[in-house]
């Protein structure tokens, strides 16, 4: 997604501060085994500030929230694009990167953006919204509907780690 220069920096600075709750969260688990326990407490509450910052980062980012069949309308063509040529693009350049691990998450999250645009394009013609249900894929995101499969179709999880939402 191509980011004005403003965009760019706030965009920077809700993803430094999601991973330096993350990394401190995991220090201060750390600290609580090593019996460290002043320092374990103070590093879960800066984890829990940087939280609330990036929160604010997001409200900002995420804009207003008005017409939703525009929403939908621009999700989809997000999701398409997303599938049909940034992530595969990605996966490419991770592979030659060497980053065999990470090129293999966006070929993954390529499928899954397929799936959540075929998702929406059955759902949101309907005359009537019935209620239906969905199981997540709890590895990469892959959303079925109706039933959990034995298999995610794309990252061959378990039907364990499908979740009901
Ligand atoms: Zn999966």
């Amino acid at each position: 997604m191509p980011y004005k220069d403003q965009d760019a920096a706030v965009a920077l600075v809700y993803a430094d501060q999601c991973i330096s709750a993350i990394r401190n969260t995991l220090y201060a688990a750390r600290l609580r085994k090593d019996r460290r326990p002043a320092l374990a407490r103070l590093l879960a509450a800066i984890s829990a500030a940087e939280d609330i910052q990036s929160r604010r980062m997001s409200m900002r980012m995420r804009g207003r929230i008005d017409d939703t069949a525009a929403h939908l309308d621009a999700l989809r063509r997000k999701k398409y694009g997303d599938f049909a040529e940034v992530f595969p693009k990605l996966a490419e350049r991770f592979v030659r990167a060497g980053e065999s691990k990470t090129s293999e998450a966006f070929q993954q999250f390529g499928e899954v953006a397929k799936n959540h645009y075929d998702r929406i394009s059955e759902i949101a013609h309907r005359q009537r919204d019935e209620s239906a249900i969905f199981f997540l894929c709890q590895v990469c995101g892959y959303i079925s509907a109706g039933f959990a499969p034995a298999r995610c179709p794309v990252c061959g999880a378990i039907e364990a780690r499908f979740v009901e939402t």
